[in-house]
């Protein structure tokens, strides 16, 4: 057989002729294939087998029609999804989105990445998305109830704990996950880990809620410490105020880090004297009980500001977007850059444009894309897992440790196939790695 030697521009064709109008997941399978398509040069079996062609194209999508009945006593209709993309390693996993943005191509791109992601953490999970175009901000409990236990009359002929197992992402929270998980109960009379990030009283995993931002800290502290150097006393510009960026916060303030900004979709608040512990819990409690805005922050602390736009020209040490796609563009890398950051953690899913990618990697900082480093949180829901299956609950310090050991693996993973001499690219060393463990599992089932 011919080896074909395939190169990006080709390859990105295909992706894109088969793949209309999804800029989304086409971003995310070229940053992906930029880095793979050279490792794969030298490595034939991975050729002839289409590897890299079969891992772009999900095992299956299901789109669906979510009927619902708002308070008023109308009828509503939104469009639900569930993009099963690999299970090689295990069944598939990965959050449920709600936001009214979501389209095929985000939660391709989302699923893709969570293929990757997960054969990063070594737990034995495929990679999945989902969601709806379904927008719970200024909705009621009673309406979200509505919607979640509609959305999961469907989906729930698809999921199940050896298939396919859901959790949380922007828009779904304890509660969204609270009442799709007893619709689950109700539909199929068994009690069964089929959703992660559930609550303490029902199978929930301890630390479940804090593993992506405490990840992303954690992953950034080990790049930082391999380089003899660390968190504590660094200036920090963190995006979002949702679950990841307030935890990201939380874990930088615990490591003696200075935490300047938060944001929300309306524009960040700075905070010059640091955002501390008692502010945190101020704006916690602001956005996930209140479901205020992050501009309120301003009327209680006199001494920050609110901007609208993104906090990216706040000069840093370390930024960590965790907020959402595409949110640093090139011009705002160069500007971090210029303003002489030194550490970028994605705690988001690509929240960096390409051309900021590129920047932060001709600039040589140490930047942490996010398969790798907002890798923590599908690794707990791995744990909650597992706990489900042996009908056990880990204790809390235990939990830790495995977190912190899970990130440091992810982190030396990259370094491994990272190295470029003394500096290491995480963003190849993330792709190659996340790429090999999928991929033999792919090429020992055959032709399936
Ligand atoms: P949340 O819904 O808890 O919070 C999202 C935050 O981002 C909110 O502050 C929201 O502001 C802001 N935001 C959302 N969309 C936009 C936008 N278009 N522009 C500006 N700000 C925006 O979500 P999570 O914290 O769970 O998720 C954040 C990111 O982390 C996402 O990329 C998600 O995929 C990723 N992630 C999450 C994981 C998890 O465990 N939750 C795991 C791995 C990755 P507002 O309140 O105004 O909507």
């Amino acid at each position: 057989m011919t080896v074909r030697t395939d190169d990006l521009g080709r390859f990105m064709e295909g992706v894109t002729r088969r793949n209309p109008g999804e800029p989304e997941f086409h971003q995310a399978v070229k940053e992906v294939a930029a880095n793979v398509i050279p490792y794969i040069q030298d490595k034939p079996v991975y050729q002839e087998m289409q590897i890299l062609e079969r891992m772009a194209e999900p095992d299956r999508v299901i789109i669906f029609r979510v009927c619902w009945e708002d308070d008023g006593g109308n009828i509503r209709v939104n469009r639900g999804y569930r993009v099963q993309f690999n299970n090689s390693i295990g069944p598939y996993k990965g959050g449920i989105r709600f936001h009214p943005s979501v389209t095929l191509s985000i939660l391709k791109f989302l699923g893709f990445e969570q293929t990757f992601k997960n054969s990063l953490t070594g737990l034995p999970m495929g990679g999945g998305k989902g969601g709806a175009d379904f927008n719970p901000k200024g909705k009621s409990d009673n309406e979200v109830m509505r919607f979640c236990q509609s959305f999961m009359t469907e989906l729930s002929r698809h999921i199940g704990e050896n298939t396919d197992v859901p959790a949380g992402d922007i828009g779904v929270g304890a509660r969204e996950i609270g009442y799709m998980f007893g619709q689950y109960k109700r539909l199929n009379n068994e009690f069964v880990g089929v959703l992660t990030g559930k609550g303490l009283e029902f199978g929930g995993s301890l630390i479940r809620t804090e593993a992506t931002g405490y990840g992303a800290v954690y992953f950034a502290e080990n790049m930082l410490g391999r380089i003899g150097d660390s968190v504590k006393g660094k200036s920090c510009v963190v995006s979002g105020s949702g679950n990841v960026a307030t935890y990201a916060a939380e874990k930088i303030l615990q490591l003696g880090g200075k935490v300047l900004t938060l944001s929300d979709s309306g524009g960040f608040v700075h905070d010059p004297d640091g955002i501390n512990e008692e502010k945190l819990e101020f704006i916690k409690n602001l956005k996930q009980v209140q479901r205020g805005r992050i501009s309120e922050y301003t009327d209680t602390y006199k001494n920050a500001t609110f901007h609208e736009g993104r906090p990216w020209g706040v000069t840093c040490d370390v930024a960590l977007p965790c907020a959402t796609q595409n949110e640093i563009t090139e011009v705002e890398a160069k500007l971090l850059l210029a303003n002489g950051v030194k550490v970028v953690s994605e705690g988001a899913n690509m929240p960096t444009e390409q051309g900021g990618i590129d920047a932060f990697i001709d600039g040589k900082i140490l930047f942490a894309p996010s398969k790798a480093a907002n890798a923590g949180g599908v690794a707990v829901s791995g744990l909650e897992m597992s706990q489900n299956s042996a009908r056990i609950s880990w204790k809390e310090d235990e939990l830790q440790v495995l977190l912190q050991d899970i990130m440091k693996s992810i982190h030396d993973n990259c370094v491994e196939y990272g190295s470029e001499g003394e500096h290491v690219n995480y963003l190849k060393g993330a792709n190659v790695a996340g790429f090999i463990k999928v991929a033999d599992a792919m090429v020992a089932y055959g032709v399936v």
